[in-house]
């Protein structure tokens, strides 16, 4: 679906269909089923001949009001809304592989992700391989022999790694494999993974696209034929609906999706290179920041450097502890994507599952804080940080 307007305004009025009450914001449709006027009516829309709603396990109309616009948004052919992301990476992995197939991932994955991947999908007899994000010719490795889908996230969570989205895509589109990105920390906004070669784009619409912290919800989105043959009759059976009410908040939440993530990575923006100057910090990670590993590739595939900015502190987990525990503003919390600006200690929460040697393997040392910038006035901001980081200092002075 392509559109002559700009995305700020499709973020208003993309996928809205009013009501003959002409109201203004969109409908919700709490309903779980429709009636029809007729028998013939009701054989002629299962048969498929006519377009009603059957039952909004697979289509409700404010749902797919939130669907259409996520559509216009990614520039995909076709969306499909589901109760969480894990539902969404959920779907589009199990819609389409089958035993004997095989999945390469990047090894940096949101713990769920790592847990379908390496848990889930061997059970079924799916053969998966994990690869590190910036390590190209690792990706080469893994394409020399056929695959069938490739699961990726850049930035990862939580030291922001990028893979090279156009370099993997031409890899996976040799060996036969489809690209699925979550694009859940680049948001629709700053990265557009369809133009880089990726097929499916997913997200935890929880994040940024609610941004309030109210609702779960998740997309997939990509090639109509593909949504519709594989995806869509998935779906459908197996239930992982979004509520109306949930689709509802969501398209409020697109509706303000352009000035909040434009203002929060603004605030990430300073952030980070106060922290980057500041004695209480080892190092930053922000994509925009020249001093990020992979600065280049990153400034090529996104348009900014995003909300979330990640940092390490001496100490180990105490120093980070005494870092999280002295903040007076920022709440420790392992969400993000938020109005209010949240952190969190990667090793003790999201990523203590996988273990100490794979933390070590991807960078996640005791020391390494991840905050989610919100829309809380900067300065109020950079003062909770600096009089927490100031406050850590001086209890390892004392200690
Ligand atoms: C949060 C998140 C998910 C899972 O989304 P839920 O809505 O919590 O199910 C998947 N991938 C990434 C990168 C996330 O941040």
């Amino acid at each position: 679906m392509t559109s002559h307007r700009h995305t700020a305004t499709d973020l208003i009025h993309g996928g809205i269909s009013r009501t003959p009450h002409g109201e203004t914001s969109e409908a919700i449709f709490l309903t779980s089923g429709f009636v029809y006027d007729s028998a013939e009516q009701a054989e002629a829309t299962f048969a498929g001949t006519v377009t009603h709603y059957q039952y909004s396990r697979f289509g409700n109309p404010t749902t797919a009001a939130l669907e259409q616009r996520l559509a216009v948004l990614e520039g995909a052919e076709a969306c499909r809304a589901t109760a969480t992301g894990m539902a969404a990476v959920h779907g589009a992995l199990l819609s389409h592989l089958k035993t004997g197939d095989r999945l390469v991932a990047s090894r940096a994955l949101f713990g769920s992700c790592h847990w379908i991947v390496s848990t889930l999908l061997p059970r079924y007899g799916i053969e998966i391989e994990f690869v590190d994000a910036p390590d190209l010719e690792a990706w080469r490795r893994a394409f020399s022999r056929p695959a069938q889908m490739v699961l990726l996230e850049t930035p990862s969570n939580p030291m922001l790694e990028i893979v090279d989205l156009r370099a993997v895509c031409d890899l996976a589109h040799q060996a036969g494999a489809l690209v699925v990105m979550d694009n859940v920390f680049a948001t629709p906004l700053l990265q557009k993974p369809l133009e880089y070669g990726c097929d499916i784009v997913v997200y935890s619409a929880t994040k940024h696209i609610d941004g309030q912290g109210r609702v779960l919800g998740g997309a997939v989105l990509g090639r109509a034929k593909w949504v519709e043959e594989t995806l869509q009759p998935f779906l459908r059976n197996t239930g992982p609906t979004l509520s109306p009410f949930n689709a509802w908040v969501l398209l409020k939440g697109l509706e303000t999706l352009s000035v909040r993530v434009e203002a929060a990575t603004a605030r990430a923006g300073a952030i980070a290179d106060m922290l980057g100057g500041h004695p209480g910090v080892r190092r930053v990670w922000y994509p925009a920041r020249a001093d990020h590993p992979q600065h280049e590739l990153a400034m090529r595939q996104m348009s900014a450097g995003g909300t979330l900015v990640t940092f390490e502190v001496p100490g180990g987990r105490d120093g980070a502890f005494r870092v999280l525990n002295a903040l007076r503003l920022i709440a420790i919390s392992n969400n993000l994507g938020d109005a209010r600006s949240l952190v969190t200690h990667p090793a003790t929460t999201t990523h203590m599952r996988i273990g100490p040697e794979e933390r070590a393997r991807l960078g996640i040392t005791d020391g390494v804080i991840r905050l989610s910038v919100g829309l809380e006035d900067v300065r109020d901001l950079q003062a909770d940080l600096a009089q927490a980081l100031e406050a850590a200092s001086r209890t390892r002075a004392a200690a």
